[in-house]
């Protein structure tokens, strides 16, 4: 493991193949009955513990996170600030997520909510600890118990989280970390036939081998997958805001964001007033070392990385801004960009997963949303009008899992959040990533006599 500022190495760990991956199934499985029997009130506790250790280890995380991953500092302690948000809701979630009793005819119906059992999580690199929690919280407190795979290149908050879930009081073998790679550790869990379920979060393009490999044992699975998402401006917004906030939805975590508006749509009639904002909001994003209190943005993560961002940026392409990054030979650096595009470049048809922003007209906004629309992804977006009833209809139009309007934040703990078409299915955060995580079943009773 490097750290992507630097390129001086963090740790060395050793990766696990398919046996370290079995005997974590193992343990897992193992203990499982006794973790669906603890009491929802005391599973409730043991979550909150979790919750307020890492609010004590808060600031080690961060730092973890921001040299492994070379997030801005700043950042990276609100991510963490998430993560015990997440443990925390999801304590409170234990004994609210409750069945039903029907009316039926000749006796009473009733339905519970059955953990499943082992269930695998296999997250990405960009936001390694939010991510693991946003799917440990709801499964936990479901009464799985759970084999975590961390991407290969930031494994390191992860097994700390692990420590701290034992040091809370979860019972060994409830949350099981294994590092490894993808293709061995991840593969094996998804065709484990011990493993119920698989929560993923990662690229579309490995959710479409998860959800093949999980076919054969009709395992469950939640995908969390890659988006294009559009920021759509109209001509009556206000565009000082709309343009001051633009950076951020792009170039917040270097790009390397799901969630990115990387489309930025744009009524033509302000086009030109717009992207000269935008240019001059952008020049103010401040790149540099993620240690730094003040950076906004860091590196990518890794060369390899750097060289696909590279590869959309060629002769032909109209880059209208180019920001400053550190001219450093150490790190791996890319600057804030904005080119000019349309809707089939392959700009603003592929997910960059870096500080790329496509800007693209648009005449009207019947054309804004059949814009939006044209892409396979459907993640995320933003909308930006003062016209209450036109904000509406675009949200309705769009065909995306989550959206703000007059904002381009759309992730929170208490709301649900995954995607429409290739960007994948399933809910995770609120109440409804509960769904994921249990099984209804129902018992009818006789009361005949
Ligand atoms: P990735 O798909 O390469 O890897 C994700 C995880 O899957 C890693 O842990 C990896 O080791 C594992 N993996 C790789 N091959 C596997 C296989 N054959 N079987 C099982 N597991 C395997 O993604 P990445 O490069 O780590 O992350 C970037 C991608 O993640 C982007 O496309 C991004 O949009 C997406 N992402 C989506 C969300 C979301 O919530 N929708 C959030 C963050 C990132």
């Amino acid at each position: 493991m490097l750290n992507p500022a630097t390129e001086e190495p963090l740790a060395e760990l050793e990766q696990a193949g398919v046996e370290e991956t079995d005997a974590a199934v193992a343990a897992a499985k193992a203990a499982f009955p006794a973790w669906r029997a603890v009491a929802p009130s005391d599973r409730a506790r043991l979550l909150r513990r979790l919750a307020t250790l890492v609010e004590e280890r808060a600031e080690e995380l961060a730092r973890i996170e921001s040299q492994n991953v070379g997030k801005p500092i700043a950042g990276a302690r609100g991510e963490v600030g998430m993560v015990a948000e997440v443990f925390h809701f999801y304590a409170g979630a234990v004994d609210k997520h409750h069945g039903e009793t029907i009316p039926v005819a000749g006796g009473v119906d009733i339905t519970f909510r059955e953990p499943l059992g082992v269930v695998g999580l296999i997250v990405p690199w960009n936001f390694p600890l939010n991510i693991a929690s946003w799917k440990l919280g709801p499964a936990l407190a479901c009464g799985n118990t759970v084999v975590l795979k961390p991407a290969e290149l930031t494994p390191l908050s992860a097994l700390r989280l692990a420590e701290l879930a034992l040091e809370a009081g979860i019972p060994e073998g409830v949350v099981n970390v294994v590092v490894g790679k993808g293709s061995v550790v991840g593969q094996r869990l998804v065709e484990h036939p011990d493993v119920a379920k698989i929560g993923f979060t990662g690229s579309t393009e490995v959710g479409r081998s998860v959800m093949q490999g999980a076919a054969g044992t009709i395992k469950r699975v939640t995908l969390e997958l890659g988006g294009k998402s559009a920021n759509v401006v109209f001509a009556d917004a206000d565009l000082e805001r709309a343009a001051a906030a633009a950076p951020y939805a792009v170039f917040d975590n270097a790009g390397q964001d799901c969630c990115a508006r990387s489309r930025i749509l744009v009524e033509r009639s302000v086009y030109d007033r717009f992207l000269e904002l935008l240019a001059q909001a952008t020049a103010q994003v401040r790149v540099g070392d993620p240690a730094d209190e003040r950076t906004e943005m860091g590196p990518l993560i890794s060369a390899q990385h750097r060289e696909t961002v590279s590869s959309f940026l060629d002769d032909s392409t109209r880059v209208a801004f180019r920001g400053a990054a550190p001219d450093s030979d150490r790190g791996f650096w890319f600057p804030c960009t904005i080119v000019e595009a349309t809707n089939d470049d392959r700009v603003a048809r592929e997910e960059v997963f870096g500080p790329v922003a496509a800007v693209i007209p648009f005449a009207d906004e019947a054309e804004a949303v059949s814009l939006a629309n044209d892409t396979p992804f459907g993640l995320s977006g933003s909308i930006w009008t003062r016209d209450g009833a036109r904000a509406l209809r675009v949200a309705r139009g769009v065909e995306t899992g989550v959206l703000s309007v007059n904002s381009n934040s759309s992730v929170r703990v208490a709301t649900p959040f995954g995607g429409f078409k290739q960007s994948g299915f399933g809910r995770e955060l609120g109440m409804h990533a509960l769904e994921g995580y249990s099984e209804v079943k129902n018992v009818f009773l006789s009361t005949e006599e």
